[in-house]
């Protein structure tokens, strides 16, 4: 038997993301759900229990559990329908008739019908099928996400002789974290000639307990039949691997962080255009996708080096979602916002003349000294000069009503790293 609920706003996700968005629009008089398949509030924070979360939003230096507390304490202080254990399977989006279905163990099956929708389903890991390492299906290949709620979450050791392929951030965590517990991190093995996480875990998680980290490598071979026994290593010449200079590494576990993507299966579904740059949703410069009425925020967006920028986006999203039940569309004419010279995508894709914006975008290499000029039809609007760029932190560059009065609608606002 199917229950149906109607609501101002249902939000998809209970992470960092879904939470503040959820906040945002209940403190606005509205009536929202809040919908999450986990069995707790929190999202990816509560496996992240190294500290490093909050500084810029909480200006206090917390673990992930604690930073999701705070939040948890937020949104339990307001009406906000919550529906935990409830997965939704599918998005209908006409604006009459907008609706969330959703299977749940706890509330059997639900049909919300809702004014506008928030998508704030985070990201998943790219796995061993995305990056195609040759050898047997050995057990111990693992993400390094899972591991992390494993040894975090469940308390299982995931190995002890490890090798960890990819410097995100995920993995270096993860380096430091197998390490303390009696694991020996044999190396992280790295495709790029640069880290792909965040210096400072660089430092904290491999520099300070000697792990090496070998870049521009990769793992070309996985030995072992019922469990992972070593690896061949080898390095890379213009991306090509030097089978000569090739070394094996002992392990019995294999780690993969090699990236995230966007969890959009549902955006699709909902006909929600998708940027190959992001591969998130394409949204206005209010946080809204295509399909109107439905917003996105936080790492479904776009993947967030930190989890203070997705709480900043999704408060603002929220107040974005309120504004559109209470108003209806905003439809000022706006400008599209595009990724120019070494840069790999700009967020929002749209702005709006005479409007304060904040603009997220990442690097496509690593440049110290370099120069973020935004500009349209070769006029320049501002001019920021960064000292180091790095592909794994994002920029951000916020333009005043000031600098963005003077953009014409629907001509291109061009964002250029000149370096
Ligand atoms: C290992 C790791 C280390 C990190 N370290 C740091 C750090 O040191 N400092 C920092 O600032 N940031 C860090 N971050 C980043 C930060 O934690 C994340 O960017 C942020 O928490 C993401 O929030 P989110 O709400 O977008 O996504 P999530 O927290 O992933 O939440 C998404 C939620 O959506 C739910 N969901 C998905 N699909 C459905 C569906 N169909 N139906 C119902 N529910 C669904 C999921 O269950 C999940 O709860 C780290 C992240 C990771 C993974």
């Amino acid at each position: 038997m199917k229950t149906e609920k109607h609501y101002d706003a249902v939000v998809i996700g209970a992470g960092a993301a879904g939470m503040a968005a959820a906040c945002a629009v209940c403190e606005r008089g509205l009536q929202v759900a809040l919908v999450d398949r986990e069995e707790h509030l929190g999202g990816i924070l509560l496996q992240c229990i190294h500290n490093g979360f909050g500084l810029h939003h909480f200006k206090e230096e917390l673990t992930g559990p604690e930073y999701a507390g705070r939040c948890i304490e937020r949104v339990l202080s307001l009406p906000i329908d919550i529906y935990l254990e409830t997965t939704v399977v599918d998005i209908a989006p006409e604006v009459e008739s907008r609706t969330v279905h959703a299977y749940s163990g706890r509330h059997g099956v639900l049909e919300f019908h809702a004014r506008a929708i928030v998508l704030a389903m985070g990201c998943r890991e790219r796995n061993r099928g995305n990056i195609g390492i040759p050898g047997l299906r050995p057990s111990g290949i693992l993400t390094a996400g899972l591991a992390q709620r494993l040894l975090n979450i469940d308390g299982y050791m995931p190995g002890k002789k490890v090798v960890i392929v990819g410097s995100g951030d995920i993995g270096l965590i993860m380096a430091r974290r197998l390490t303390w517990t009696g694991a020996r991190v044999r190396c992280v093995v790295e495709i790029l000639p640069c880290p792909s996480g965040l210096t400072r875990n660089i430092v904290q998680c491999l520099q300070d307990f000697s792990i090496p980290l070998h870049l521009s490598h990769a793992v070309t071979r996985i030995r072992g039949t019922d469990r992972v026994e070593a690896v061949e290593i080898s390095p890379l010449h213009n991306g090509v691997p030097r089978a000569r200079k090739a070394f094996t590494v002992e392990c019995d576990t294999l780690l993969l962080s090699v990236g995230l993507i966007p969890e959009n299966e549902l955006s699709r579904r909902a006909g929600i255009a998708i940027s190959p740059d992001t591969n998130g949703a394409e949204v206005d410069h209010r946080l809204q996708t295509s399909v109107e009425g439905i917003f996105a925020c936080g790492n479904v967006l776009h993947v967030h080096d930190l989890v203070d920028y997705v709480s900043e986006e999704a408060e603002t999203c929220g107040g974005n979602v309120a504004a559109y039940i209470h108003h209806g569309r905003d439809t000022r004419a706006t400008a599209p916002v595009e990724a120019g010279a070494n840069l790999k995508y700009v967020l929002p894709n749209r702005c709006a003349p005479g409007e304060t914006t904040r603009l997220l975008m990442r690097a496509l290499a690593a440049h110290d000294r370099a120069k973020l000029v935004i500009q349209q039809q070769g006029a320049e609007v501002v001019r920021r000069a960064l000292k180091h760029v790095r592909p794994a932190e994002m920029i951000s560059c916020s333009l005043s009503e000031r600098e963005t009065a003077a953009l014409r609608p629907d001509v291109p606002v061009q964002c250029t790293l000149e370096t």
